[in-house]
């Protein structure tokens, strides 16, 4: 944080120095844009072929073929979700929420993508339908669906309260996937990473730049569609701290389901598609 005090005296030219008018790091204009209609008409014919329910304050994985649609749906209450995304084929293939983060904003919405980690740098998901996009941004900073914070976790907890507490959204990806693909914990953990916060609402304070949330703005009924780019394996943490409004790594909070659905589009409706290829960076780095 910034202190209140600063030790250093600001230069003659601190005003002039700080009226620099910002550049967007990625503008948005280079990178390739999704067929956002496309994936919709074909979104819009699409049967359900698989459910998966949340318990709260637990986390299940979920397979999507390439070229398939999931939704993940508000069933009961407000309830914010911790999303992690690997490659099916390939668990080091994984979410890069801090990438995506930089190309697409703090917070995602319809036509941002789920972009995967290095060396693969690839679009995982793209959104096609989101039903708080409505929301935008509030009056204190506040938007759904971010990727600027990481995922509840035992180690966080312990350091700032001294408990132990097992069932923050690191934990309970950390076991789902342990169950899905038949791994020892160590292994499950070390493949769980930051997430996609489904329905929080979170922010930087505008006066100290401090990571905060509040309460979702969420109700059942909304739901979040994503288009899967490549085979996916999901896990969904429905997060101990509920809608979010005031702690998350307790069972005091009132907690509700998330409900993830998978989408099959009807036959030809994607005729020519093809997953992206992973980046064709030689990896050679200069050498
Ligand atoms: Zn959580």
């Amino acid at each position: 944080m910034k202190p209140d005090r600063p030790e250093t005296a600001a230069p003659q030219d601190a005003a002039a120095r700080r009226a620099v008018a910002p550049v967007v790091c990625y503008p948005p204009e280079t990178l390739p844009q999704p067929d956002l209609a496309r994936y919709r008409r074909a979104r819009d014919g699409a049967a359900k072929v698989s459910e998966t329910l949340v318990p709260p304050r637990e986390a299940r994985c979920f397979e999507v073929p390439a070229g398939h649609f999931f939704r993940i749906v508000c069933v009961e209450g407000p309830q914010v979700g911790d999303l992690n995304l690997w490659n099916a084929a390939n668990l080091a293939e994984r979410f890069y929420s801090g990438k995506t983060r930089a190309l697409h904003g703090t917070h995602l919405s319809t036509g941002d993508r789920m972009w995967s980690a290095f060396p693969y740098l690839r679009p995982m998901a793209t959104i096609v339908v989101d039903t708080l996009d409505w929301y935008g941004f509030d009056a204190f900073g506040g938007a759904v669906h971010d990727v600027i914070g990481t995922r509840c976790d035992p180690y966080t907890h312990r350091l700032l309260s001294g408990g132990t507490y097992h069932h923050c959204c690191h934990s309970n990806l950390t076991r789902a996937l342990a169950a899905a693909r038949s791994l020892a914990l160590p292994e499950a953990e070390a493949l769980v990473h930051d997430v996609l916060n489904v329905f929080m609402c979170t922010g930087f304070s505008r006066d100290t730049g401090q990571y905060f949330m509040k309460a979702s703005p969420v109700r059942p009924g909304d739901h979040l569609d994503f288009f899967a780019e490549i085979d996916l394996l999901g896990g969904l943490s429905a997060c101990p701290g509920g809608d979010c409004s005031a702690e998350h790594s307790s069972d005091a909070a009132a907690c509700h389901p998330l409900l993830v659905e998978v989408y099959r589009p009807a036959a030809g409706a994607l005729d020519g598609w093809r997953s992206p290829e992973p980046s064709g960076y030689d990896r050679s780095h200069g050498l």
